[in-house]
């Protein structure tokens, strides 16, 4: 054997070993700082409506399902949620399924809803031509996280330059309606 060939070998075998100890070190940190993660954190995250818009006092919907799975918080206090969000996340606690859930149409409606104290909302109206478009596009959900008292009030706000789409929160799940809402307003 040539003594390139050597060498080639030599470096070769370097470069495995030294792959085999970093795999090997990575294995073991993974199980040493491996976290556990409560099951029913997805599900109750996917049960959420996700929009991030902070009504229920949590940063986000992540900080909701952490909440309730350590008993912390309360899910009707997640104001876009409707009787089925509710019943869903319940079962998920109880450990059972949600896709078996049902409400009626009828509990749906008299659904108690959060214990905050229910935001002011106010009828605000505009004569500019894209005003009602933009009522239209909004989420509708009155959450007043954008710290405007409802939707309509927002896009006063939007068409007087005193707010932008990104501090309506739920919007950023809604991005084909955000930028519509922005083509409307560079108009
Ligand atoms: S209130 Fe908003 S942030 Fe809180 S869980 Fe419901 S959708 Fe998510
Ligand atoms: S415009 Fe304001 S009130 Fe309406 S959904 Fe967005 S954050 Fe909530």
């Amino acid at each position: 054997m040539s003594e390139t060939m050597i060498d080639i070998l030599t470096v070769a075998l370097i470069v495995g070993a030294i792959g085999a100890v970093i795999g090997f070190i990575l294995a073991i940190s993974s199980k040493i700082f491996h976290v556990e993660v409560d099951p029913r954190y997805d599900l109750i995250l996917e049960a959420l409506p996700g929009f991030n818009c902070g009504a229920c006092g949590y940063a986000g919907c992540s900080g909701m399902a952490e909440g309730l799975i350590n008993g912390e918080a309360d899910v009707t206090t997640c104001t876009p949620g409707t009787a089925l969000t509710y019943a869903k996340v319940k079962a998920i606690l109880n450990g059972e399924d949600p896709d078996k859930v049902t409400v009626d149409e009828k509990k749906e409606k008299t659904t108690k809803k959060p214990a905050r104290k229910k935001p002011e909302i106010k009828d605000v109206t505009n004569s500019d031509p894209r005003f009602e478009k933009i009522v239209k596009l909004l989420p509708g959900i009155n959450c007043t996280t954008c710290g405007e008292p409802g939707c309509k009030a927002f896009a006063d706000a939007l068409i007087k330059g005193k707010k932008t789409t990104d501090d309506c929160r739920p919007l950023n799940k809604k991005q084909e309606q955000k930028d519509e809402i922005n083509k409307l307003l560079n108009q």
